[in-house]
């Protein structure tokens, strides 16, 4: 049983002002394994205020003093590696195969901003101006549950090179990872104030953030939904957004696609994390002629499918974070059976001897016209809409027939066609012939998946304000 009681505010661990306990419970079984504190409102403020006070300090700092800043946040999180894999599989039931992952990238997120630091120019000659790029000021930055560790170690580490300092507002389900993070955050021994984690309710602590003058810019994962009452509320202000919100990502297999590759890929692009991730490929587009071979193998490898125990090895499919979220999964499945779509493979209901987790039964439907719910609508847990098209024209039109655009996949055996139609593809990335995760380019979404983007360069520039001294 774990017992979460205190927050982080100027560089010490505090007992918040907020008095709501949250109760954490294994999605695995569903017993509690844990509380946590909430913190509120005057919290938040104390917290902005110490990020404000640190700011004056920091925001004057060299690239050289922060690249020692981050290299010690990214040898404390390497020390606690362990823990972080331990914390995820625990409190989300992650899969030991993806959290071990996301774990890495922690380090990954950390390390590339060290990288970047080396090179980046804070300071440009443009036509007869210096144009110098300066630090925002303090960054509210507001993270989901999934793999909340990578989000905190991303959006802080770029921040931090920056010359911001921050306001952290994790998910009240993330708070077992939020404590590995804040222990580790706390062992590198940053300059007072420069960090701050405040673990409340969104319409708490999330709101005041959104709502200060104190803060200038907002960095926020999260649903569509939330992400949209950010933006409303943060413009009273002018603050800076960067969205990264949902995703209804297509993954296009071409006629000439290797099946025995692409559809096992497409699996996993789709059930990954549980089916909860952001970037899971759930639209899967394959050719009219080809789809009765696709449902084969798909159905094929589907029922070959661990679901179960997230820490065993060769899980593929854990649980559901919440009742609530196997709840809206179970309703989805029953929109698609209501909608008509085929049924492939999995279904309503609990896989075998997994009644006491919010394990679901990961689901392929075919058959899927793009105007259904089940094809539009995020559904965040392993279901997979299979749509068939007609020529390559059909397909362009199908993958951007959505509110989406944050990823999308394209398989062919000829890489300079997937290039061309991945060109055509309204979508922050496109991964040809493979999934991949580079830090280096941007990342984010069009549409209703988000504003603005995230890693490299383009992320750093969203956390400075450019001036011009003519
Ligand atoms: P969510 O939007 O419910 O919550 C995200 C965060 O916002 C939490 O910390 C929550 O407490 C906070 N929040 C809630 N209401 C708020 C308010 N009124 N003001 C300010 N903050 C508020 O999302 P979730 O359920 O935690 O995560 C799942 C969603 O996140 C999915 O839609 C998924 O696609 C999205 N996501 C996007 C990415 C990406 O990179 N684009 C990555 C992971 C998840």
């Amino acid at each position: 049983m774990k017992t979460i009681e205190r927050i982080y505010i100027n560089g010490e661990f505090v007992t918040p002002h907020g008095t709501e306990t949250f109760e954490l419970i294994s999605p695995t079984d569903n017993t509690q394994i844990g509380t946590v504190r909430l913190a509120d409102e005057v919290d938040t403020r104390e917290a902005i205020a110490a990020a404000k006070a640190a700011l004056k300090t920091y925001s004057q700092t060299t690239p050289a003093e922060r690249i020692v800043y981050l290299q010690r946040m990214y040898d404390a999180v390497e020390r606690r590696q362990d823990d972080i894999i331990q914390a995820m599989l625990l409190e989300y039931g992650g899969t030991l195969q993806f959290t071990r992952e996301a774990a890495k990238s922690c380090l990954a997120f950390i390390g590339s901003n060290i990288d970047l630091l080396k090179s980046f120019k804070f300071q440009q000659r443009l036509g007869d101006s210096d144009v110098l790029l300066e630090p925002l000021g303090v960054v509210g930055i507001i993270t989901p549950w999934n793999a909340s560790s990578g989000f905190i170690c991303s959006k802080l580490s770029t921040a931090l090179a920056a010359g911001c300092t921050a306001v952290i507002k994790p998910s009240e389900m993330s708070a077992i990872q939020t404590q590995v993070i804040t222990e580790c955050l706390h062992e590198a021994n940053l300059p007072a104030g420069v960090f701050n984690i405040v673990t409340g309710r969104g319409e708490i602590v999330g709101n005041e953030i959104t709502l200060s003058p104190d803060i200038a810019k907002i960095t926020f994962t999260g649903s569509t939904a939330v992400g949209k009452m950010i933006a409303k509320g943060a413009v009273d202000t002018m603050k800076r957004v960067t969205l990264e919100l949902g995703g209804k990502s297509p993954n296009i297999l071409l006629e000439d696609a290797d099946f025995q590759t692409a559809i096992p890929m497409a699996a996993m692009l789709a059930f990954m994390n549980s089916g909860q991730a952001c970037v899971a490929g759930t639209r899967l587009l394959v050719p009219e002629s080809r789809l009765e071979e696709a449902e084969t193998i798909m159905k094929a490898t589907v029922e070959n499918l661990k679901v179960g125990n997230p820490a065993d090895e060769d899980t593929a499919v854990g649980p559901m974070v919440s009742k609530k979220q196997y709840q809206r999964v179970q309703d989805y499945i029953k929109i698609g059976q209501d909608e008509g779509a085929k049924l492939l493979v999995g279904g309503q209901g609990h896989p075998q001897g997994l009644e006491n987790g919010n394990f679901v039964r990961p689901t392929v439907f075919s058959h899927v016209t793009n105007d259904m719910r089940i094809a539009r609508e995020e559904i965040f847990g392993p279901v997979l809409s299979i749509i068939s098209y007609k020529d390559e024209e059909d397909a362009i039109e199908i993958a951007n027939d959505t509110n989406y655009g944050l990823f999308a996949y394209v398989s062919s055996a000829d890489d300079a066609r997937a290039k061309r139609v991945a060109s055509k593809i309204q979508a922050g990335r496109v991964a040809v012939n493979q999934f991949s995760f580079d830090l280096v380019a941007p990342f984010g979404g069009y549409k209703q998946s988000g504003i603005g983007r995230e890693y490299g360069k383009y992320g750093l520039e969203a956390f400075l304000e450019p001036k011009a001294i003519c």
